[in-house]
């Protein structure tokens, strides 16, 4: 199963590729994730990326593109992936296109997660994340057992330096105008299917698990 989530900064595709990838057993290849352990351990990599995630700019395809060869090549991808936050420039959707081919594969499903502006700006100012395993939370939406610390692995929870007030209008931005495309570039393909992001994770999930069996 090969699986793309579309949809703007805070509409739940970390959360909802998280229940994906237990459910049906396929790793989730999260280029935000993949860039921010980079910078932590301050690779060249992630030397190059920092200051593009600061600003809520994209990171140069070349490099994203470099990174997701790389992940298809793993043993853990021969049975598929759900890929979370990758594609985001068409450039970037027409470069895996041909890597897929190249290797006979081919997407299975797109799945774009809508959700309106408002209810992405109350997600995002409320997001926490674990430094150490990556789990997503929100103080209101999805809080933690115990407050502040990660149910997983107890590490402490902090917000995430790119959903600060400055920086989230420009990464909305750079989505309406970089990554929305892509809508149009997948609607003909015969796997794009819309899901309406707005409710609770369970429902969905629901939504999604419907996306993907229908
Ligand atoms: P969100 O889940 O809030 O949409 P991500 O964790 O996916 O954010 O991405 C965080 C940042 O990492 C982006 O603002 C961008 O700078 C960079 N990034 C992640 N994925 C890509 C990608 N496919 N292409 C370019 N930049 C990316
Ligand atoms: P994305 O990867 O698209 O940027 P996340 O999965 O990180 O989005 O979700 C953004 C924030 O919204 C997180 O704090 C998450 O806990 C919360 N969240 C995810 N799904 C929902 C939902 N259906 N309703 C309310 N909050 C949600
Ligand atoms: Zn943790």
């Amino acid at each position: 199963m090969r699986v793309i989530l579309l949809g703007p900064p805070g509409a739940g595709k970390g959360t909802q590729a998280g229940m994906i990838a237990e459910k049906y057993h396929v790793p989730q290849i999260s280029t935000g994730d993949i860039l921010r352990e980079e910078v932590k351990i301050e690779s060249e990599l992630g030397k190059q990326a920092k200051s593009y995630m600061d600003k809520g700019e994209l990171v140069p395809d070349k490099l994203i593109i470099d990174i997701i060869v790389k992940q298809l090549d793993e043993d853990d991808s021969g049975n598929g992936y759900i890929m979370d936050g990758f594609p985001r420039t068409v450039n970037q959707a027409v470069a895996f296109a041909s890597a897929l081919s190249e290797r006979g594969e081919q997407v299975d499903r797109v799945i774009s997660i809508e959700v309106e502006r408002d209810e992405l700006i109350r997600r995002l100012n409320g997001r926490r994340t674990c430094t150490e395993c990556g789990v997503r939370y929100h103080i209101h939406f999805d809080p933690p057992r115990k407050e502040g610390v990660c149910n997983e692995c107890g590490t402490k929870l902090i917000p995430r330096d790119d959903d600060s007030e400055e920086t989230v209008p420009n990464r909305l931005e750079v989505y309406r105008k970089q990554t929305e495309p892509l809508i149009d570039y997948y609607k003909g393909s015969g796997v794009f299917e819309a899901v309406d992001g707005v409710g609770s994770i369970e429902e969905i999930f629901k939504r999604v698990e419907k996306a993907l069996e229908g």
